[in-house]
């Protein structure tokens, strides 16, 4: 091992980054839970229905069965230390999994032996297809009579569209599953104590099951010389006849080209062939630095710069997660890509130009944080309390400002009022609310300047609630959430002018001068506003036009008919006069303000919806209806494919018209069809369908 400054640290090669990637219910905490214990990191072994497991730590998730946000785990393996980052299997929770996906080198899928490949696991793979992420399959729950591994294969093979290597067979003694065959090891590994399945015996193959072995360990090897030329020229050579070390060679590539994936088999609740599994993590899943370099982007100029992913670089470290613990300091999860940091450095944060001193750096074992002194590149540490730091940040070296690309955050789509059932609770959500707002870039929080109400706005139902039961666990503030509504944003319709001239006394009666005239116009093309402040020096000076576009800001962001942000529009400022003896800041924004109101309401207000985008895959038997039920939400097809058995279905949808679309996609395929759906952009509404909804739905009466 290499020694920096008289301290052991692992090399990169033996470093992992991984996360199990699994529908609800698969087992992917039970999982979890057994490595860190057959790994010793944790003692007692806790199971899921007693609520005790360990990376389930949030109280919350506990009960609701589901992970949500993504911590990361450490754990030592034969030798590798395996940092385990936790991917939540809630399709609401896209984000997540996106920042989660974005620093793992590779991904154990968790599939269940009678379920096969549900939908949720669908969207994660094709998430994670993006990132050419190695994977390794597992099939858990083997222990249940209905499971059935050769189901699972062509499950994977039909809806993932992958390649397969089987790389065991199941293990039975009298019907009751007793562990796994290893193909390439020709070796039976027979989980026969109840000592937690921390003991087992290797045997050889038993006579009854020889035969299969040698076909499927014959078909396994014909399959890497498939995917693989290098081993393709020793098997035309020799056959099976092939060094066992030269098959792990290959399959190691064939894993880290992201070309066939191998799939094992266990049952983690039984405790039978987890180390298996982790077994093959250290050996095929690729080290930190397997991609050779990475793509960071000069802060000044934008200009991509590609590193060594090695600790002789300068530092540079991405930031995955942040996240509030039970007494409200923050944690920051993050990775470094180049370089080494030790307690004392000071880094800087790229977006927000602060110089950071890192007085703290941990591993997380279990729930604890462990002190470290120092981490190296390829690595996963959590440091605490900097103020202003969020998920996507990119820390670096002083010397080179780089920023590493953000991850692409959606929109957040739906909204709702939130208040506390305690008036003496005010102050208290306020504070939580900022909180969480830093912890989630896709949560945005703003009150309502007319109801004085807090808005709280997400990407869906689930989302705003789950919220909801955070703040009421972990801060102990009982809040209530309105209906949920759908975030609208305003626009308008033509082109219009208007002046506004303040000339009035305001505070300690000093007179304030401001004059400007103002042309508000349409631009679909952006997705927010454009300000153009391109009036003469001498109508108004320059010194104003901070003002001027404060009060521009200001004004577009609450629009004339439902108080939505003003979007698609540039504002140009063409006019204006000066007073010199009484002009004012204070002046201009007033007028700014009150000219593009006045703009839009010549121009006409319009409202905007959100459109998502959808994608439904859909057995034949049920596309008919599908297709229909789509078109009744005035939902448009933009392309229908193939894809095995399946057909995919591209379109467009108005979010408002897709309220409890997963309970009906269910009742109308029998559960057979599954969809994924993510904002695309906003687009006009129809006058008639706009008033209905300004009415209905908006309970808005005078527009
Ligand atoms: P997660 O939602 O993917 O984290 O799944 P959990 O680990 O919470 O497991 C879901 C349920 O399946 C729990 O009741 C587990 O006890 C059970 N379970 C997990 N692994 C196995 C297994 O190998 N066999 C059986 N029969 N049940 C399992």
């Amino acid at each position: 091992m290499p020694i920096i400054n008289g301290k052991k640290m692992t090399p990169m090669s033996r470093i992992r980054n991984i996360g199990f990637i699994a529908h609800i219910d698969a087992g992917k905490t039970t999982t979890t839970e057994r490595v860190l214990y057959y790994s010793g990191v944790t003692y007692k072994m806790g199971e899921v229905h007693e609520g005790s497991a360990v990376m389930d730590w949030m109280d919350q998730e506990q009960e609701r069965g589901i992970t949500i946000t993504s911590a990361a785990i450490t754990c030592q393996w034969k030798g590798h230390q395996v940092n385990i980052i936790d991917t939540p299997g809630h399709v609401d929770f896209t984000v997540e999994v996106e920042r989660s996906l974005k620093v793992l080198d590779g991904a154990v899928i968790i599939l269940c032996g009678v379920g096969g490949v549900e939908p949720q696991t669908e969207k994660v793979w094709n998430q994670s297809t993006r990132y050419e992420l190695p994977a390794i399959f597992y099939i858990n729950k083997m222990d249940r009579n209905e499971a059935d591994y050769r189901q699972v294969l062509d499950d994977i093979k039909v809806k993932l569209g992958v390649e397969t290597l089987l790389m065991q067979l199941p293990y039975h003694v009298d019907n009751e599953f007793k562990g796994v065959v290893d193909l390439l090891e020709e070796k039976t590994f027979f989980y026969n104590t109840d000592l937690l399945g921390v003991e087992f015996e290797v045997m050889d193959v038993p006579e009854e099951l020889k035969e299969e072995t040698t076909a499927a360990r014959n078909r396994l090897i014909e399959k890497i010389a498939e995917n693989d030329e290098q081993l393709m020229e020793m098997y035309l050579e020799k056959e099976t006849d092939i060094p066992r070390a030269d098959l792990k060679a290959a399959l190691k590539r064939i894993v880290h080209g992201h070309r066939a994936f191998p799939v094992l088999m266990g049952s983690s609740f039984k405790n039978k062939g987890v180390q298996n599994l982790m077994d093959a993590v250290v050996e095929y899943l690729p080290p930190p630095d397997f991609r050779g370099t990475i793509t960071a982007y000069r802060v000044k100029d934008n200009k991509p710069i590609e590193r060594q992913i090695s600790d002789d670089e300068k530092f540079m470290a991405f930031v995955f997660k942040t996240v509030f613990d039970r007494h409200a300091t923050q944690q920051i999860y993050f990775r470094t890509y180049t370089g080494r940091l030790k307690i004392g450095d000071t880094v800087f944060n790229s977006r927000t130009d602060a110089k950071i001193r890192i007085n703290k750096l941990f591993k997380i074992k279990s729930n604890k944080l462990e002190k470290i002194e120092r981490i190296t590149a390829g690595d996963i540490a959590v440091t605490l309390g900097i103020p202003d730091i969020g998920t996507g940040d990119t820390l670096c070296d002083l010397t080179e400002k780089l920023k590493l690309q953000k991850i692409q955050f959606p929109q957040p789509v739906m909204s709702s009022t939130i208040e506390p059932r305690l008036s003496s609770d005010h102050e208290k959500l306020n504070q939580v609310l900022d909180k969480l707002q830093l912890e989630d870039p896709t949560f945005v929080v703003k009150t309502d300047d007319e109801t004085g109400q807090l808005i709280i706005s997400g990407m869906g139902e689930l989302h705003l609630e789950v919220i909801k039961e955070r703040i009421r666990r972990e801060f102990k503030v009982d809040a209530k959430l309105g209906r949920p509504r759908v975030a609208y944003r305003e626009s308008v319709e033509k082109a219009a002018t208007a002046e506004y001239r303040y000339d009035s006394e305001f505070n300690e009666n000093k007179k304030h001068y401001g004059h400007v005239v103002v042309r508000v116009e349409p631009l679909p093309s952006c997705p927010r506003h454009e300000i153009d402040i391109s009036v003469r020096e001498k109508d108004i000076p320059q010194s104003y036009h901070q003002a001027l576009a404060e009060g521009v800001r200001d004004s577009l962001s609450a629009g004339g008919l439902a108080g939505f942000p003003v979007i698609q529009v540039r504002v140009s400022i063409v006019g204006g006069s000066c007073e010199e003896e009484y002009a004012s800041d204070f002046g201009y924004r007033i007028s700014a303000f009150n000219a593009v109101q006045e703009a839009c309401k010549t121009g006409g207000y319009t409202l905007l919806e959100p459109m998502m985008k959808i994608e439904i895959l859909c057995p034949d038997d049920y596309i008919g209806e599908v297709i229909n039920d789509l078109n009744a939400r005035e939902g448009k097809v933009k392309s229908m494919l193939k894809r095995s058995k399946l057909n995919v279905v591209h379109g467009i949808v108005p979010l408002s018209r897709m309220f409890g679309y997963a309970t009906a996609i269910r009742s109308l395929t029998q559960g057979r069809a599954n969809y994924t759906m993510e904002f695309s952009a906003y687009e006009k509404m129809e006058k008639k369908e706009m008033q209905r909804t300004l009415k209905e739905e908006l309970g808005l009466h005078t527009f």
